[in-house]
């Protein structure tokens, strides 16, 4: 699970224009479930993000995951931390020179796992995205869906407790999203990983979201189960999920 504790970004901190990207954000994503968060662009979600896996460092708040405060741990830390946590970004950012089976083989190459181990592991996380008849196919032969698939095998190398992921479906045509989504629920249900995943497309959240959380101006201004927000009159994030009638 990975809780989050009034996790607080400020760009400029100590310049005379300082900016408050993130304000007190709040939120625990247990093991198998799903939490969305929607907002609209320059909301914030990017930055939050980064600052979940500590690409970037929050100027205030914890992020901790399974019990431990990522946010604690030095520059030697960071890199065990880094672990815990695995993210999708929108262009998956693939190495073009690498096959599907490299990419995702290269966070057990930085670990220093043996040829041996790291082959068997990329098999098997090929395979759980369905990739396997792929795997020597460079990022530029593989259509967009199937290059966020590798992303997706990749950030799972390292047997994460958290997928994250950015805005991942953005781009992508309606099947191979469909196909996506159904692969972070089976990470949900079968690895029970806490997900996150961030995103502004509204459609995509009824599909798979457990809870959401509707970041705006850098807080989170609404929060809550999937299924009480839909049914609630007076919830904006509800109006905007409701299902629209004929
Ligand atoms: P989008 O939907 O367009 O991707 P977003 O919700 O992901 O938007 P962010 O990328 O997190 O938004 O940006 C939020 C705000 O933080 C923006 O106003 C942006 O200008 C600001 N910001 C982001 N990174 C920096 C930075 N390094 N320095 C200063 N301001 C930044
Ligand atoms: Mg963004």
């Amino acid at each position: 699970m990975i809780e989050v504790v009034e996790l607080t970004k400020v760009f400029g901190a100590g310049t005379s224009k300082p900016t408050t990207v993130l304000d007190e954000i709040d939120f625990t994503v247990d093991s198998g479930e799903i939490f969305a968060v929607v907002g609209p662009s320059g909301a914030g979600k990017s930055t939050l993000a980064r600052c979940l896996n500590l690409l970037e460092r929050p100027t205030s708040g914890k992020v901790v995951v399974n019990g431990e405060d990522l946010t604690a741990l030095g520059t030697s830390g960071l890199r065990d931390a880094r672990r815990r946590i695995g993210t999708v970004f929108q262009s998956s950012s693939l190495l073009a020179r690498r096959t599907a089976a490299e990419n995702v083989a290269l966070p057990l190459e930085y670990l220093g796992a043996t040829k041996a181990s790291t082959r068997a592991r990329v098999a098997d996380l090929l395979d759980l995205v369905g990739l396997a008849d792929k795997a020597n196919l460079y990022p530029h032969q593989l259509s967009g869906g199937q290059r966020q698939r590798v992303g997706i095998a990749r950030a799972l190398a390292l047997k994460p407790s958290v997928l994250l992921s950015d805005e991942a479906t953005s781009g992508l045509d309606p099947a191979a999203t469909d196909t996506f989504l159904n692969l972070l629920t089976e990470v949900r249900d079968e690895l029970g990983l806490a997900v996150v995943f961030i995103t502004h497309e509204m459609d995509t959240i009824v599909r798979v979201a457990d809870t959401v959380g509707r970041l705006d101006h850098g807080r989170i201004v609404e929060h809550g189960r999937l299924d009480d927000l839909v049914l609630d009159p007076d919830s904006v994030l509800g109006r905007a999920l409701r299902p629209r009638g004929p």
